[in-house]
């Protein structure tokens, strides 16, 4: 496995375990020239994915990780956040995405976020977007009220054809 830092093309596994019911095999690796240890993910038939985080650094995508971030952003709301980062990790692993941005894994919480709770989509939107100023944010918060309120608009017009 190259290491993420300095690209050397071997690393040191200093410990694999099973995880996920023996399902997949976790291993803590150590860069011989850098020292840089990191994660690997060995599973069947699917590549590890690398995360390019925005300050260019790369990890392996860790769907634990993810689910615990969404969950952050949702305290006390009623998301499942193992299931969306389920849900995500197996579209990347579908579509043979090799390495994929935070920013896009981002879009890609939000995009399920918009479709079961809004309160999170905001709260989880305003962490990850990093809108420049209040401005963008509150135009963001208009336009899904808009399209919220067409939605509800269009549901009760179905109703009123009953
Ligand atoms: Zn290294």
């Amino acid at each position: 496995m190259k290491c993420p830092v300095c690209h050397l093309p071997d690393s040191r596994v200093m410990d694999s375990r099973p995880i996920d019911d023996g399902s997949s095999i976790r291993r803590r690796r150590e860069c011989p020239s850098c020292g840089k240890r990191f994660t690997t993910y060995e599973v069947i038939d699917t590549e590890p994915i690398a995360v390019i985080k925005r300050d260019g650094r790369r990890e392996i995508f860790d769907k634990h990780k993810l689910a615990l971030g969404i969950q952050r952003a949702c305290q006390k709301r009623d998301v499942n956040s193992e299931q969306i980062a389920e849900s995500i990790e197996a579209e990347l692993q579908s579509s043979q995405v090799t390495e994929i941005s935070s920013t896009d894994i981002g879009e890609l919480v939000l995009t399920r976020l918009k479709e079961t709770d809004i309160i999170s989509y905001i709260r989880f939107a305003s962490v990850y977007r990093e809108f420049k100023d209040i401005d963008s944010f509150m135009d963001e918060i208009k336009s899904i009220y808009r399209r919220s309120r067409k939605k509800v608009a269009a549901k009760a017009e179905v109703k009123s054809d009953d």
